[in-house]
């Protein structure tokens, strides 16, 4: 099969039975609901992009099983450029998405599997690592959609999975037959989660040999038996049931195309057959398998460089209607904009740069400069955030609604007092403004800022990593070397 386009992504996801659930409701229909729809557009866009001319270095690879040029999002990455490549695709999908478009989660469990299957073959020759490039080939051969599901809801965070009064509160193994495993348990904040055709399910913290139960790696088509998803809310979500959003022009939500999601999956005694398992008790490899899918989706944050590039050229636009682009605080605050946001592009290319070959042949990201990078994220976007919610000024919340502005009664006079410059329309005032409060309050803060702060783990992850990582021995050396000191 040939790689999909977005109609036939859209049509792929219809054949899907998944067991949606929002605002107390089953969803029987996902892909049209006004909610979702707008996630399902910015996940179509990763398949949309693999098809333009222009995009399609950044946007596609060659598969290392067969050859064939595949979505970047289904491949292993082979070399330093693919890293970088990596890095350009975030870049540039949230730079024309305007938010999370979901799909790095599943490139990023791909890629830390190939690693860490490989070297549970390598301690105990189990298998594993044949039986994952079974599925890769699948997953490239279909370009599927996968969610890379980790974060367990956890329960009392001071005690370890079997310490836990509620045994699931960490997704765990019930039995085993010769067929496969039944597990139970959930996975918390799927990102893209009813926009995936696979959940792959990997362990969220190191294991030690009591919690073995819950070292676990597996895939799942999305729609399996048992598996049920419980949609989150976001801030100013019910816009988007203001009107069909399938004709976008929905002004009071700021970007009426593109969106994010996420949702509480549940997996209740789900049967997983064998050849899907990629790990099951082997404990000591818990730990390596959350550090190599963290340090990827460190990496993916480049994706908020791309939704800052938006919100920069937002923040430009309403200085320039408002009349004030030529003020020197504004030109410093655009400035000081552009320097945070391109300071986390760095971030997410020198890891990159600085990636290296595993022994099973994937290229790895420089773990150090990954969490380096993801630190800088979880603090940049909100610098970014203020500053262009400086430059907008207040009526960006105190903007009457675009069903008042389209109201001949009322209307008239928001057309007259929400004039700004000569020659700008006030609709366009009016839509950029809009766009600025989705980014920085609305639906898209919660990936812009949000998941900045917590997705692929939160501030302190990184830090002790950060700790970890840093050659401090080598360090000491070097002060005490320049200042003759020499101990015994
Ligand atoms: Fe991809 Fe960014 Fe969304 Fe994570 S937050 S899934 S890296 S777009
Ligand atoms: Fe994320």
């Amino acid at each position: 099969m040939k790689m999909m386009n977005a109609e036939q992504y859209e049509a792929s996801l219809r054949k899907l039975n998944l067991v949606v659930y929002l605002f107390g409701e089953k969803i029987d229909n996902p892909v049209d609901h006004p909610m979702i729809r707008p996630s399902m557009n910015a996940v179509a866009k990763t398949y949309e992009m693999a098809q333009h001319p222009r995009a399609r270095d950044i946007m596609t690879a060659t598969s290392h099983l067969t050859g064939k040029t595949i979505n970047r999002f289904c491949h292993i990455h082979q070399s330093v450029e693919d890293l970088i490549n990596k890095t350009r695709m975030g870049r540039f999908l949230g730079s024309h998405t305007g938010c999370c478009f979901q799909r790095c989660v599943g490139m990023d469990a791909l890629n830390a599997l190939s690693i860490v299957t490989w070297e549970i073959d390598a301690k105990y020759q189990t298998g594993y690592y044949e039986r994952f490039l079974k599925y890769l080939a699948y997953v490239q051969e279909n370009d599927l959609t996968c969610d890379g599901a980790m974060t367990d809801p956890k329960g009392d965070r001071s005690l370890a999975p079997h310490q836990q009064p509620d045994p699931d509160m960490y997704l765990h193994v019930v039995s085993e037959t010769s067929d496969g495993i039944i597990v139970r348990g959930a996975k918390a904040h799927q990102t893209g989660a009813v926009n995936a055709h696979e959940v792959i399910v990997m362990p969220t913290i190191a294991m030690r040999a009591a919690d073995k139960d819950y070292a676990l790696s597996f895939a799942l088509p999305s729609d399996a038996k048992g598996i049920t998803y419980i949609l989150g809310r976001q801030s100013c979500d019910t816009r988007k049931l203001e009107s069909d959003l399938l004709k976008p022009d929905l002004m009071d939500t700021g970007n009426p195309m593109y969106g994010g999601h996420e949702a509480l999956v549940v997996f209740d005694d789900v049967f997983v057959p064998w050849d899907r398992v990629f790990m099951c008790r082997e404990h000591e490899f818990a730990g390596m398998l959350v550090e190599k899918f963290a340090s990827y989706h460190r990496q993916s944050y480049a994706c908020k460089a791309g939704v800052g590039d938006v919100l920069i050229g937002a923040a430009q636009t309403i200085a320039e209607y408002n009349g004030v682009e030529k003020a020197s605080h504004i030109k410093d605050k655009i400035i000081e904009m552009n320097h945070l946001n391109e300071t986390l592009y760095c971030g997410s290319v020198s890891c990159a740069a600085e990636g290296r070959r595993e022994a099973s042949g994937t290229y790895c990201v420089d773990t150090l400069l990954a969490n380096v990078a993801k630190q800088n994220v979880t603090r940049f976007p909100y610098e970014i955030a203020r500053l262009a919610q400086d430059i907008a000024g207040g009526l960006m919340v105190t903007l009457p609604s675009a069903a008042d502005f389209k109201t001949p009664e009322v209307g008239k006079w928001m057309e007259k007092y929400y004039k700004a410059r000569q020659g700008v329309s006030t609709e366009n005032r009016f839509r950029i403004l809009r766009l600025i409060e989705n980014l920085t309050m609305g639906t898209a803060a919660v990936g812009y800022l949000t998941e900045s702060m917590h997705g692929a783990g939160s501030p302190q992850a990184q830090r002790i990593m950060i700790s970890r990582q840093v050659n401090m021995t080598g360090k000491k050396m070097l002060a005490k070397k320049l200042c003759c000191i020499q101990e015994n």
